[in-house]
């Protein structure tokens, strides 16, 4: 049995996650209940974080920069008409997770908590450059996406913190996609790509071939202003797929995943290029 605990604020919340070793955040309970229920996770203590003020909404920074708290639901960041240029393929993430039902329920940080190589978001906040704030006994700490996933299910979090936000950079013209490959509308991607034009270049993110998504910036700079040469796009898919550490798994093989990255990776530049 899980005692469940109920801070008001993200100080009470690490105090709480440090003095029980053995708990586990929870933010929309999607994810924690269902591996609860399977008898995946038995913690000793659950730490609801729904009641934390400061983990909600969507604050803009002085810097120009969007902060998104943790708390924030799927279903509202979809939603977010704030999200436009290089950040609208955040928004197009958040309405293809799952269904209506998971949308409503699931929040940014839990998502991020959770880590999941083919979740949607990671490659849309990799392509964003987006940075975590995690909240732990030391206070607050930033990190960039690849220095927060670690390995495969495996984050920098150390005992005690927890994904109190997300910061956006501030907004860069765009325009920016999001393609997801799917076995089915709602299934978690068999391989994702996230790409935002930046002037005549672009950002890349592929999503659910490696456990963390792959950004390339040197192969970024060598497709800079040949972006409708169709070798260039190529020979940076290719580069991509070539990085890629895809896994066989029940959504596809390792081998058909690499396949998929160039194709996705030149639909997606094309729609970038072509759109004003
Ligand atoms: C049926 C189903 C289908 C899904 N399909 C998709 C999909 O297509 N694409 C996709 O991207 N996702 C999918 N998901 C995952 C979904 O997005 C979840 O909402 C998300 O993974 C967890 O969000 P949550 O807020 O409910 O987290 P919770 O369920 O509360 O927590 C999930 C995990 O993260 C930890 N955690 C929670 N909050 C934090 C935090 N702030 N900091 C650190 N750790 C934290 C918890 O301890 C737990 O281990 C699916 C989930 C379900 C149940």
């Amino acid at each position: 049995m899980s005692y469940v605990l109920t801070p008001s604020t993200i100080e009470q919340a690490v105090e709480m996650l440090t003095a029980h070793p053995g708990a586990r955040p929870m933010s929309g309970g999607a994810s924690l209940v269902a591996m609860k229920n399977a008898r995946l996770i038995e913690p000793d203590h659950v730490i609801n974080l729904a009641g934390i003020a400061a983990l909600r909404g969507f604050e803009r920074q002085a810097d120009g920069g969007l902060r998104i708290g943790g708390m924030v639901r799927h279903r509202e960041i979809a939603d977010a008409g704030i999200l436009t240029g290089d950040q609208a393929m955040i928004r197009q993430a958040a309405g293809v997770i799952a269904n209506r039902v998971v949308r409503n329920m699931g929040t940014l940080g839990g998502a991020v908590g959770n880590a999941d190589p083919a979740a949607d978001y990671l490659p849309v906040l990799a392509c964003a450059d987006a940075r975590l704030e995690l909240a732990g006994p030391d206070g607050l700490r930033h990190l960039a996406m690849h220095e927060y996933l670690m390995d495969w299910y495996e984050t920098a979090l150390q005992p005690g913190e927890f994904v109190a936000a997300v910061i956006l950079p501030p907004t860069g013209q765009g325009p920016s996609v999001y393609r997801k490959l799917a076995r089915t509308p709602g299934d978690y991607a068999t391989v994702s790509v996230a790409c935002a034009r930046v002037g005549q270049s672009v950002r890349v993110a592929v999503g659910a071939c490696g456990p963390a998504p792959l950004r390339a910036p040197d192969a970024e700079a060598a497709i800079s202003g040949r972006l409708t040469d169709p070798a260039a796009v190529a020979a940076f898919g290719a580069a991509l797929a070539a990085l890629a550490d895809p896994i066989d798994d029940v959504r596809g093989s390792a081998e058909f995943r690499r396949r998929l990255i160039p194709r996705m990776v030149a639909s997606a530049i094309r729609d970038v290029t072509e759109a004003t």
